[in-house]
């Protein structure tokens, strides 16, 4: 990998800002794939090739090992007609995506409600049985897709192509921006809450319980199935989840839509919405409004978890839920809203 480093002054020579410098950088070097990375002392900065840097091979031998067993499950599943496993496999990642969707994702990286301690707690069992990284890991990647979203600092930056950011990101060594970055966001909030910290402490036996553990059994003895169909279904379960959860990383920042706010990627994608059964896929209306619990405007939208929040609001387990009135985003779709130079500038009202 090929690294040059160059003094802060030889930079800044007749630049006034860091993106001055990068293109002044880039037009002397005439490599347009160079980006250049601020060390943490400023005083020099580093030219890192953007095109060699690392794929992580065990990662993605891993991937591709699970993929082929998956398609094997997928096989068996649909020879002996593994009904019963199919309708369990169903039901249980009803709850996995609850976890994800409400839990991870509405409650932890955006609270856009606020949830008492049981519902707090029934979401993280729901998030663990998912198996997408412990709460924390998990919201503060999402953070930081926010905050810089489609730049390198974005973990699953669409720029570099829809297999990259569907699940590209998770076999290549991270871009050190989104390190240097990922320092910006602050995370302190989700340390502070005892559900949070307990299941990251305990994060690995936890999975290990609910993740992997109970599905199994539960199958068995809940849906009547053997132990090989119990395996198969939660095995098979588990990569479905995992890739409708990445169609919101790829599939909404490419296809669909931009009602509200055409200068960002993210986009109105009902596919993304079915699949991860919480309407996460309105994702240009959640990019524009990510304090609003419903992830999208009211009407004819499929939106399962936004009437399980108002569920729970109802029974006195969630409040302080959030929304963009109807007068903010008649106005945002007028783009009557002043344009600051922020990317995104309708994220400001939003603190996480
Ligand atoms: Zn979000
Ligand atoms: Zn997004």
């Amino acid at each position: 990998m090929p690294r040059v480093h160059f003094s802060a002054n030889e930079i800044y020579e007749k630049c006034s800002t860091e993106q001055e410098a990068n293109t002044q950088i880039i037009n002397k070097n005439k490599a347009v794939d160079y980006f250049i990375v601020k060390e943490v002392n400023k005083s020099r900065y580093i030219f890192v090739d953007s095109n060699r840097y690392g794929i992580v091979w065990l990662n993605a031998i891993s991937f591709m090992f699970m993929h082929i067993a998956f398609f094997i499950g997928i096989y068996r599943l649909f020879v002996f007609t593994a009904y019963k496993a199919w309708i369990f496999g169903v039901w249980i990642s009803l709850f996995s995506a609850m976890g994800v969707t409400v839990g991870a994702h509405r409650l932890w990286s955006h609270k856009t409600f606020k949830a008492t301690l049981p519902l707090r707690i029934v979401l993280m069992v729901f998030q663990t049985i998912a198996g997408q990284n412990d709460i924390y890991t998990w919201c503060r990647d999402h953070r930081l897709h926010h905050k810089f979203s489609e730049t390198d600092a974005d973990p699953h930056n669409s720029k570099r192509g829809f297999f990259f950011c569907h699940v590209g990101w998770l076999l290549t060594k991270k871009h050190p921006d989104v390190v240097l970055k990922g320092k910006t966001v602050d995370c302190s909030d989700l340390l502070a809450d005892p559900v949070v910290k307990f299941q990251r402490k305990y994060y690995l036996p936890l999975y290990i319980i609910l993740g992997v553990v109970f599905p199994i059994v539960a199958c068995h003895y809940l849906f009547d199935c053997s132990w090989i169909d119990s395996f198969i279904s939660s095995y098979v379960r588990y990569i479905v989840s995992l890739h409708t959860t990445w169609f919101v990383n790829s599939a909404a920042h490419m296809f669909g839509d931009q009602p509200y706010n055409p200068q960002i990627a993210p986009r109105e994608n009902i596919f993304v919405s079915l699949v991860v059964m919480g309407s996460e896929g309105f994702h240009n209306y959640h990019h524009t409004f990510p304090w609003d619990y419903t992830i999208s405007e009211t009407g004819w939208k499929f939106n399962p978890m936004k009437h399980a929040i108002e569920l729970w609001a109802k029974l006195g387990l969630a409040y302080d839920l959030k929304r963009a009135s109807p007068e903010l985003i008649a106005r945002v779709k007028r783009n009557i809203l002043q344009q600051s130079e922020d990317q995104h500038p309708y994220e400001k009202p939003h603190d996480f």
